[in-house]
């Protein structure tokens, strides 16, 4: 009966709230509560990643991109614009008159061997798309200069970007140290059929800054919950200790995707975080981008769901073949699944898709579980953000900070309920911060790297 029904979602609320560790006592948000602890930790390893002195064993890298103000649009002319950090990569042709225009853009697919090959397949593949690019476009006779929006960390120099690792699903051989600008133009000169002027590169969130930096021009942070997360902010120079000057302001990129690396999430991690990290292409780093991006949302909800069947709160005990096959729960369902109005049915569907035997109560319960991990990963990003606008009102000697947040990626997007969760959280733990949230629009964030020229 519904009654035996409620009692089972009840115990396993309780039971998924034990084991995220993270929600027990969030409702109250107490000072002693997790994700302040969690935010106030972050804080600290910033502190840690700025530091001459303590940057290079720190697991928040916060790179400075050497972006110094939000772009004022005054550059003319046309531009390309490249997108690699995903699935696919874009190429983008830009022309800025008055304002920035996308005259014609393409999408390029990368095969996932190619994202595990060698470097220069890679690097040829992007060659060989631009190249088509440009004939489409009649631009072969051209050379124009590029920005590049790259969503890996990097170590900006002088001349160049250096790749500190890959993340996400990239593990491409000979690439981890080398300079991205160097071998994006050696692959263009092999091929030898067309040529590029100066290369700009900024990482996508500080793209999605500086465009969104167009249309608000408090945008001052910019975040990135999608396949990967991450986030930058413009810090005060004083505060930047690896860069001569004391005056104004860089941008940072976080890469708060490493928080995590050195343990300090050991106590919020769950069984099924560990499993994730130990099976990921990478085991050890991006610890708590493994917690919360889009890349691994999916598989938590499925190793959940394997351990809630084991121990018969779920299918009749019974998992299936499918269910057991690693990502055969796509992080799309758990928006598909979370829909106010057809959550339900699309649950019954993904379920009957996934070969599982499901009864009413089962498709509560994927939901219920759904929710756990997705606002878990909302918590946890609130808890980021809160930590770097505490500490932006903090070091510019604000009695309240005002600023906008530009925000790219589709976990933040797709999801139904994600960015009410983490816009509230953020307003209580960060109660000083008056905070704006504005969506970039797409495309913005490659077309943005022209700015970095
Ligand atoms: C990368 C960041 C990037 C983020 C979002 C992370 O895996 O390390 O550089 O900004 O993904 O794309
Ligand atoms: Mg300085």
């Amino acid at each position: 009966g519904s009654g035996k029904g409620a009692a089972m979602v009840t115990a396993v609320a309780q039971r998924l709230a034990l084991q995220s560790r993270l929600l027990e006592d969030s409702q109250t948000l107490s000072p002693g509560d997790k994700l302040r602890q969690v935010s106030a930790q972050l804080k600290k390893d910033m502190v840690r990643g700025l530091g001459k002195h303590t940057h290079h064993k720190a697991p928040v890298k916060m790179l400075p991109s050497f972006v110094r103000a939000t772009p004022d649009g005054t550059e003319k002319g046309d531009f390309l614009a490249l997108d690699l950090g995903g699935t696919n990569f874009r190429v983008l042709h830009v022309r800025v008159v008055e304002d920035l225009q996308t005259v014609g853009s393409q999408l390029c697919a990368i095969p996932k061997e190619m994202m595990l090959g060698t470097g220069q397949q890679l690097f040829d593949h992007i060659a060989k798309c631009l190249s088509d690019f440009l004939v489409s476009q009649d631009l072969k006779g051209q050379t124009l200069p590029l920005g590049f929006t790259f969503s890996f960390p990097c170590e900006q120099k002088e001349i160049g970007s250096i790749l500190i690792r890959w993340t996400k699903g990239f593990n491409c051989s000979g690439v981890e140290g080398e300079d991205m600008v160097k071998l994006l133009k050696e692959a263009i000169h092999r091929r030898g059929d067309f040529d590029i002027g100066s290369v700009a590169m900024v990482n996508d969130t500080v793209g999605t800054m500086m465009s969104c930096g167009y249309r608000d021009q408090s945008c001052e942070i910019g975040m990135i919950i999608g396949t990967g997360t991450n986030a930058c902010y413009m810090e005060e120079m004083k505060n930047v200790e690896r860069v001569e000057g004391e005056d104004g302001r860089m941008c940072i990129n976080t890469e708060w995707g490493g928080f995590g690396d050195d343990g300090s999430l050991r106590g919020i991690q769950t069984e099924f975080d560990l499993e994730v990290d130990k099976t990921s292409i990478n085991p050890g780093v991006h610890t708590f981008e493994k917690m919360i991006s889009g890349m691994y949302l999916g598989e938590i909800v499925r190793l959940l769901l394997l351990k809630l069947t084991e121990d018969k709160l779920l299918f009749e005990g019974q998992t299936s073949e499918t269910l057991r096959t690693p990502e055969s729960f796509l992080t799309k369902f758990i928006s598909e699944v979370e829909e106010p109005d057809s959550g339900l049915e699309n649950a019954r569907r993904i379920l009957s898709q996934l070969n599982l035997k499901w009864n009413e109560v089962d498709a509560h319960v994927v939901r219920l579980v759904c929710d756990t991990v997705s606002s878990r990963s909302a918590r946890l990003c609130a808890a980021a953000l809160a930590a770097i606008a505490n500490h932006m009102r903090v070091s510019r000697k604000l009695d309240r900070l005002n600023t906008t947040v530009g925000v790219d990626g589709t976990v933040y997007q797709k999801h139904p309920n994600f960015s009410e969760e983490l816009q509230e959280t953020v307003r209580l733990l960060a109660p000083k911060c008056d905070i704006t949230f504005l969506v970039s629009e797409d495309s913005s964030s490659p077309v943005a790297a022209v700015g970095g020229q």
